[in-house]
């Protein structure tokens, strides 16, 4: 945009430049100087001799009657125009001027009658200023025209009277009559040698010039160019400083606008004064893009910045500053707010946008969750706030999103586990220190064991008591779960490969989990398939577990990855079915064959309450009618397994039956020749009952 308007300034420029040098030289903007006032005070008589009769006449313009009445030696008549107000040796630059244009009219008694037209020169390079002669040497001699008609004497054209020159020896034969400095313009008769009448008669005298000199147009024209370039060059530069810490599509700063004010205002002292950073980020805003477009998402944050933005405004004591850091991610930092002041705040932001807002044709909720930290001794820059704020909001979310935590020591000590666990992942994931537990998965009716989950372990003691549930998460919020999905897949492929005797007497199928990272992850089938043909697995002897959650967020590309994994030929479960509230009528959207339900709920069986055992009833019918299998997980007690056999659950996992196995403990129970390994004890079942 601004190059545009560069671009339209310098041709603009370029064209007025062009018009105004053309300009000058044909004279379409030259200045008009009137010489002659009409007021018998402005002319002057100048007379030589006591032979001369003269007097002025006023009526158009200046008419000089003068009648030599005897000849006696030089005479002369004719008057004298000042071209100053009459301060000796200071005259007028008439070389700005470029040409004089005449109206007068001459009579005299004799044909061919010159005027003398004097330029009289204060520039002693001239004139001698002591003699008055000699200051008109600088003249022409001219022959007016008779019709008064103007006639142009260019000033370039004028030469010194030869006469003069010749006369006082000053050596200037045919130079050209000097201008610079000319304090009085006579025009006399060149010599009155015949007794009669002359008559002068001026209508008009006008200098006409230019404004300025072409070089000093030149300089100017230049000088502007250079200005205007400074200008643009200062503007383009304000306007791309001003972009890059603007967000485009808010226009609030972005996060180096936010960035460099926060800092200012730490350096500047502020922070002596309460100074907050708030982190927030939209709940599930990918959904509404999702569902709604991404245009209404756009909306949806341009609102959402109005609200927030409109809501501080209205408080009055603080200074703040708001931004948007990325996709639906905020941030503010507010000065002036005391501690005590900042949980009714926080709430109160929560609750600026708690009606819906419309957006084209829909109306949506926009909620957000929110982090804050406070300056203090420890921190005391805009990233380690950001920081701070930004894992304060990250548990905010974990705590059930809309809501707001405040970073304080419980925060800052998980963070450093959180940091110091990915270190020891990555060290585990450097040496090879994993292994695999195998969890038995059996069919409901004959209690056979018909697959088995994979389950991960790490075998260092840097991660002794640190399970799966808490390192997994980690991994992927340090992005170290790529290797460690594919890790466990080639291993189980391995497995399968190695016990392919046993697996065909005993077939089983392998449940392998995977992140919901890998279905973004663009190289996650292609990496499938590979090892599928390098191990050459059957595809039928795998099944993949994903957690329901990932639907939730599920995009198009997650939705299109299930669909690649399912044209391989493998199953895919929704494991933790039931907490992430899937719609079950979007089950039919998604290619997975198997819901395993979540432990929590067959946990909940044991209460009095009977909601979780209607749901279970829900999801298992549902289930019945798209044709998908189940599986109960958790179970641990003989009351939920015979529940879940009673309602038709197909398949049942939990420590029931068995706890995660070694390869060699698993084999070693299945090779049992003995029938049905894992048939609950007796006994627990009465003791439930
Ligand atoms: P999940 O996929 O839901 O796995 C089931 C978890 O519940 C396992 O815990 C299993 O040991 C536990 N479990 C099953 N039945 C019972 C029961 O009756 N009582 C009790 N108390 N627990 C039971 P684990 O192995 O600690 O895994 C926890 C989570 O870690 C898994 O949940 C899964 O989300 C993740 N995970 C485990 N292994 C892997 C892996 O290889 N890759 C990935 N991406 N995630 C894994
Ligand atoms: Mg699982
Ligand atoms: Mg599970």
């Amino acid at each position: 945009m601004f190059a545009d308007i560069n671009v339209k300034v310098i041709i603009g420029l370029f064209c007025l430049s062009i018009v105004a040098i053309l300009s000058h030289r044909l004279g379409i903007v030259d200045t008009k100087y009137p010489l002659l006032i009409k007021s018998n005070d402005s002319v002057k008589l100048l007379l030589k001799s006591a032979h001369v009769d003269s007097h002025f006449i006023d009526n158009a313009g200046v008419s000089l009657q003068c009648k030599l009445t005897n000849q006696d030696g030089y005479e002369f008549c004719g008057v004298g125009i000042p071209l100053t107000d009459g301060i000796r040796n200071n005259g007028l630059d008439l070389s700005v001027y470029n040409r004089m244009s005449v109206s007068i009219k001459y009579t005299a008694p004799v044909d061919n009658a010159k005027l003398k037209i004097s330029f009289r020169n204060f520039n002693d390079k001239y004139s001698n200023l002591k003699d008055s002669v000699s200051l008109k040497f600088n003249s022409i001699s001219y022959n007016p025209n008779r019709h008064k008609l103007p006639v142009d004497i260019p000033f370039d054209a004028l030469q010194v009277d030869n006469w003069w020159v010749e006369q006082y020896k000053i050596g200037f034969t045919n130079s050209q009559v000097e201008l610079t400095n000319v304090s009085y313009l006579e025009i006399l008769t060149d010599s009155m040698n015949v007794i009669g009448d002359y008559n002068i008669e001026i209508q008009r005298i006008d200098l006409y010039g230019k404004l300025i000199s072409e070089a000093n147009l030149l300089k100017l024209i230049l000088l502007i160019w250079l200005i205007t370039i400074i200008f643009l060059v200062t503007l383009q530069r304000n306007i791309l400083q001003r972009i890059s810490i603007t967000d485009s599509l808010t226009g609030l700063y972005n996060r180096q606008g936010i960035s460099a004010w926060t800092n200012k205002k730490i350096f500047m002292g502020m922070a002596r004064q309460c100074f907050h950073m708030f982190y927030l980020d939209l709940d599930d805003f990918k959904k509404v893009n999702d569902t709604y477009g991404h245009q209404v998402g756009d909306q949806l944050l341009i609102s959402f910045s109005h609200y927030v933005q409109n809501y501080l405004d209205s408080i009055e004591g603080i200074q703040f500053t708001f931004a948007r850091l990325s996709g639906d991610e905020f941030a503010l930092v507010v000065i002036g707010l005391k501690d005590h002041q900042i949980k009714t705040f926080a709430k109160n932001l929560l609750g600026v946008w708690d009606a819906p807002i419309a957006l084209e044709e829909h109306e949506t909720y926009a909620r957000a969750s929110l982090g804050i930290a406070k300056l203090s001794a420890d921190v005391k820059t805009f990233d380690g706030l950001l920081a701070r704020a930004d894992s304060a909001m990250y548990y905010a979310k974990k705590e059930g999103k809309n809501c707001f935590k405040v970073f304080n020591e419980t925060v800052s000590q998980d963070i450093f586990f959180r940091k110091q666990t990915a270190e020891k992942i990555k060290n585990a994931i450097i040496h090879d220190q994993f292994h695999l537990n195998f969890m038995p998965i059996l069919d409901a009716k004959s209690l056979k064991v018909v697959s088995v989950e994979v389950l991960i372990r790490a075998n260092t003691h840097e991660l002794l008591g640190i399970g799966p549930d808490v390192f997994i998460p980690i991994a992927e919020e340090y992005n170290l779960i790529k290797s460690i999905d594919l890790w466990v897949i080639e291993t189980t492929f391995k497995k399968i490969t190695k016990e392919s005797t046993f697996l065909q007497s005993h077939p089983l199928v392998f449940c392998i989990n995977i992140s919901s990272v890998e279905l973004h992850n663009p190289i996650f089938v292609q990496q499938l398939t590979e090892l599928m043909s390098l191990y050459q697995i059957d595809p039928t002897t795998i099944e993949l577990e994903i957690t329901e959650t990932c639907l939730v967020e599920a995009d198009l590309m997650s939705v299109s990855t299930l669909e690649e994994i399912h044209n391989l030929g493998i199953h895919l479960t929704l494991d933790d079915f039931g907490t992430g509230y899937t719609a079950f009528s979007q089950l039919i959207n998604y290619p997975v064959s198997c819901l395993k339900i979540d432990k929590t709920f067959i946990d909940n069986l044991n209460s009095a309450d009977k909601t979780t055992s209607t749901m279970i009833k829900a999801i298992l019918s549902i289930a019945e009618s798209y044709q998908l299998k189940t599986v109960g997980e958790g179970i641990e007690t003989y009351q939920q397994y015979a529940f879940l056999l009673e309602q038709g659950c197909d398949m049942l996992q939990g420590y029931l039956f068995s706890k995660p196995l070694l390869w060699k403990d698993l084999r070693d129970i299945l090779s049992d020749s003995n029938q049905q390994p894992f048939i609950p004890k007796k006994i627990e079942w009465q003791n439930s009952k």
